[in-house]
């Protein structure tokens, strides 16, 4: 079970809060990217091996919505990943 932190409420249990999944890379123009690009972007979810960054709401707490990075081998939170990592 993750304990999240929630820059209002303080360590949460992840049970308080509901999934908004990975953060996307920003939506492209349709007409200004290839018929693949745009297949990717509308149909593939970010699942690395490592640290990903995700959306988590508080539904049961405050209801803000906050940015997490998760490691999916350990499912630890982690920082952010800098430049070397
Ligand atoms: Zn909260």
């Amino acid at each position: 079970m993750l304990n999240i932190p929630c820059p209002f409420c303080g360590q949460r249990n992840e049970s308080e809060f509901a999934y908004g999944g990975p953060v996307k890379p920003d939506r492209p123009q349709p007409d200004k990217v290839s018929n693949d690009q745009w297949v990717d972007y509308l149909t593939q979810v970010p699942n690395p091996l490592g640290p990903v960054e995700e959306r988590w709401w508080h539904v049961k707490g405050c209801g803000t919505w906050l940015t997490i990075w998760r490691d999916t081998r350990t499912h630890d939170i982690v920082e952010e990943p800098g430049d070397a990592g």
